[in-house]
């Protein structure tokens, strides 16, 4: 059976209000980046932070966070190109990750690109909309991302297609026709449970509303996150049917299991997993599960 490619969602811009093991700094994320792999982690996701938590786009920080990583473990690494916090030009939002392989050699081994457009105004734990996040919209325009698939595709990183909902999927397929992408494409769908709703639901439906529409034509390996909401409910379903789990702190506070760290997170998938026959995958084992060289 197809080894199971565990990525760790480590921080996103959560806060540590309901979970204080959130990493922040570089080596608070290059700690966890290690101590998910052992757990059984393949590939590590994250977001370059500031000292009270912020989002950080500088550089220096994102090149320091990559070679803190490389120096802790071997995981595959996966920076973020800055969410909707970076409202900016194509290059722009792309340029930490070209600077990392261009200028000081230190590239990662993926890159996101967000295949569509949508709302993602904040809920907050109330149900309500936080007011001044009503003006929220994630943009991500075909000329982007077409920049997007030809700079990552030139860099010899892997592009990491996220799937909000089935429109995105079409992006996805189209792409696949222009010869913007290889096979396999690597694509997460992102469930959004409480967080926003520009996702669809983390329930059983909204996860299977997205298998079942997989394009036939396009060699896909999937994975799946639940960005606001707990994710482990919808692990066995995904590693049933062939997908990959993508899962941390960055999404979710985690309390029903207490204050776990990420690794304790990527514990308990990999439990799930073996229930279900599916071993986890290395680092090198995801490298070609993926098709990087
Ligand atoms: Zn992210």
């Amino acid at each position: 059976m197809k080894k199971l490619i565990i990525e760790a969602r480590v921080n996103e811009y959560a806060p540590r209000t309901r979970n204080k093991h959130v990493p922040w700094s570089v080596s608070e994320i290059a700690q966890n980046a290690a101590a998910c792999r052992s757990a059984g982690a393949s590939v590590v996701h994250f977001h370059s932070r500031k000292t009270d938590g912020s989002p950080e786009h500088s550089y220096e920080s994102y090149r320091d966070t990559v070679k803190a990583i490389r120096a802790a473990t071997d995981i595959l690494i996966h920076p973020t190109l800055g969410y909707v916090t970076l409202n900016a030009p194509a290059a722009e939002r792309l340029s930490h990750i070209r600077r990392m392989v261009e200028d000081d050699g230190v590239p990662p081994d993926i890159a996101p690109m967000d295949m569509g457009s949508t709302n993602v105004s904040v809920i907050d734990e109330r149900g309500h909309y936080v007011p001044d996040q009503e003006e929220r919209v994630y943009q991500n325009s075909t000329a982007t991302l077409h920049y997007f698939a030809d700079h990552i595709r030139k860099y010899k990183l892997k592009p990491y297609l996220q799937i909000w909902n089935i429109s995105f999927m079409r992006e996805m397929e189209q792409f696949f026709k222009m010869g913007w992408l290889d096979a396999p494409v690597f694509a997460e769908f992102v469930c959004t449970d409480n967080h926003c709703i520009g996702g669809h639901p983390g329930t059983a439906k909204g996860l299977q509303a997205l298998i079942d529409f997989l394009p036939e034509q396009v060699p896909v390996e999937w994975t799946v996150c639940n960005y606001g909401g707990n994710l482990l409910p919808l692990a066995a379903q995904a590693i049933s049917q062939g997908g990959h789990i993508s899962i941390g702190l960055g999404d979710y506070h985690y309390n029903e299991l207490g204050e776990p760290t990420n690794a304790e997170l990527i514990a308990r998938v990999v439990q799930i997993a073996r229930e279900y026959g599916r071993e986890v995958a290395t680092p090198q084992e995801a490298k070609q599960i993926l098709g990087i060289h």
